[in-house]
């Protein structure tokens, strides 16, 4: 049996640390936070209750595979509800469009609002199903870190293969197809926002990924009931049942490297803790910076320059009265989105006017909020931390930006009597809260035509035994792929140390069999 070390208990460490020992590994993950879940944080106060991280829950068949890896079905764990509408969105010219669950609806709602629209919303659909399959097929579940390692070009280039090259649309933009596809500027900001999933802007962003609006689109919207937050706490409950130890308030300032490999890892308090493999779940880019250094992480830094993605403001507003007029999730809209998308990533300076997504879980959770009130999360992207970027100076007035764009566009005029509960998360609380790159919320920017989807692999090229899980390793941001990139990591460490099957039947089989009966237990 082999040990490894894990840093980090957010989405990809947990999901790491499950597979990992699922399959027979003895692991220790070590947290710096006291909470486990990371980003997915949780905020309680006066009888309200938010989720401080992701809210939007799409693709559980990728926690489903996690926990089927210790025999367990996700569904008996989690209460997953899929919402429709996924999204409804208010516009500067007041309109207002549901984004429908079930595609034929979502098309028709689009054809009503713009009648020319309907076929080439149907187009872009599929566009983004093929985009999606090609994923799946050739960049999803296995470490990815350049074109060469997605598909084998040189052996098994047939007529198949060139087709799915051809599909990815290298020389285009999302931007690029969306305009191909959809006349109505109001139809293109709303199928635009799919990509701030990955926190990058449309118009520098590849087309390849357009297959997140298929994603949501063909596989739902889900909201667990207890949150987000539902979703750390059990896989920890999965971890702690196969045998983890973990250990919070426990930050890594090193991994010991010694001829090209991973040793140990070096707690904040000194402690050298002795490991045959590292999975870190700190951001990717301050992992080879800051816990491998010398060089090994100066070659890391060599191999292309990283861009941070956004970063952003997040209101929590408890109300006393809820505006029964918002779905669980909406999007309301910037004036224009080239303003918007040019100051956040061009300028690297908050939006004049911005789009502001706004959570209010009470429609489908109402004990979030005390009876008659509403839990209101609202979330403003804003550039990645800039020199002078000061956000104790910055917020009060960006507060009041925000709050205007409710009061003008999403019929919130009287907001400020309803507030009773402020707390907020800025850029700079995001920074420190989580090593992240420069306030990040999703990791690396996706930005180039050719090269945008690709983020470092999750085996590290320049030291070996490490691998990397998280929102700025591959496959990316988001839940879904946060949690997919723990089990690449997992998966591909398994692998690499050999006898992988043997292990999963041996020891893998024998923790299922006692995790299964610790839960009976429960
Ligand atoms: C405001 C906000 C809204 C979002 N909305 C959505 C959404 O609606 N849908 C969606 O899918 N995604 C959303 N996301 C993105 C999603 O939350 C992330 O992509 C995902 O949670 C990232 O998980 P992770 O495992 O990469 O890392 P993190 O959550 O960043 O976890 C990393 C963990 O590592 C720990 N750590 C770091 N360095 C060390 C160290 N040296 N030693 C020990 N521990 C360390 C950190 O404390 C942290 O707990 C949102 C994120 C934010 C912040």
């Amino acid at each position: 049996m082999t040990k490894t070390g894990i840093i980090g208990g957010g989405l990809g460490g947990l999901a790491a640390a499950c597979t990992l020992a699922a399959r027979g590994h003895d692991v220790v993950l070590f947290e710096k936070n006291d909470w486990l879940g990371g980003k997915a944080a949780v905020l309680e106060e006066g009888g309200f209750r938010f989720d401080m991280g992701p809210t939007i829950l799409t693709m559980p068949r990728v926690l489903e595979r996690i926990f089927a890896e210790a025999g367990r079905d996700l569904h008996a764990e989690l209460d997953l509800r899929r919402l429709d509408p996924q999204w409804r969105c208010f516009y500067d010219d007041k309109t207002v469009l549901d984004l429908r669950d079930d595609p034929s609806h979502a098309a028709e709602a689009i054809g009503r609002l713009s009648p020319g629209d309907r076929a080439g919303f149907e187009r872009f659909m599929e566009v983004a199903k093929r985009l999606s399959d090609v994923s799946d097929r050739f960049f999803f579940w296995k470490s990815v870190e350049d074109l060469r390692d997605t598909m084998d070009l040189k052996g098994s280039m047939n007529l198949s293969t060139l087709s799915d090259v051809m599909a990815l649309r290298m020389h285009r933009t999302v931007a690029g197809q969306i305009k191909r596809d959809v006349k109505d500027k109001r139809v293109a900001q709303m199928l635009e926002h799919f990509i701030q999933y990955v926190g990058s802007s449309p118009l520098a962003s590849p087309a390849v990924l357009c297959g997140i609006a298929q994603m949501q689109q063909g596989e739902g919207v889900w909201y667990p009931m207890g949150g987000t937050r539902a979703v750390p706490l059990a896989l920890t409950r999965l971890a702690e049942a196969l045998g983890v130890e973990i250990r919070t308030g426990a930050g890594v300032r090193r991994i010991e490297v010694t001829k090209g490999r991973a040793r140990a890892v070096i707690t904040d308090a000194g402690e050298r803790v002795a490991c045959d493999h590292v999975v870190s779940n700190m951001d990717s880019v301050r992992t080879y910076r800051e816990l491998v250094g010398g060089a090994e992480g100066r070659a890391f830094d060599r191999t292309r320059k990283r861009e941070a993605a956004c970063s952003g403001v997040v209101l929590y507003l408890g109300l006393d009265r809820a505006y029964e007029h918002l779905a669980h999730h909406n999007f309301v809209f910037s004036r224009d989105p080239e303003e918007e998308f040019g100051a956040i990533y061009d300028h690297g300076e908050p939006a004049p006017d911005p789009t502001a997504y706004i959570a209010a879980p009470a429609r489908t959770e109402p004990g979030v909020a005390p009876e008659g009130g509403e839990a209101l999360y609202v979330l403003v992207h804003t550039p990645y931390l800039r020199p002078g970027h000061d956000w104790k100076q910055m917020l009060p007035g960006y507060r009041e930006v925000i709050l205007d764009k409710l009061r003008r566009s999403a019929g919130m005029e009287d907001i400020d009597a309803r507030i009773v509960v402020e707390r907020s998360l800025t850029p700079q609380d995001i920074h420190e809260r989580y090593n992240v790159l420069d306030g990040a919320i999703y990791g690396l920017a996706s930005h180039g035509k050719v090269l945008g989807a690709f983020k470092p692999g999750n085996r590290s090229r320049q030291v070996e035994g490490l691998y990397l899980a998280g929102g700025s390793a591959h496959p990316g941001p988001g839940m879904p792929m946060a949690l997919m990139s723990g089990w690449i990591a997992a998966d591909t460490l398994d692998r690499d140390a050999g006898g992988a099957r043997e292990a999963r039947d041996d020891a893998g089989g024998a923790r299922r069999q006692q995790a299964g009966a610790d839960v009976a237990a429960e």
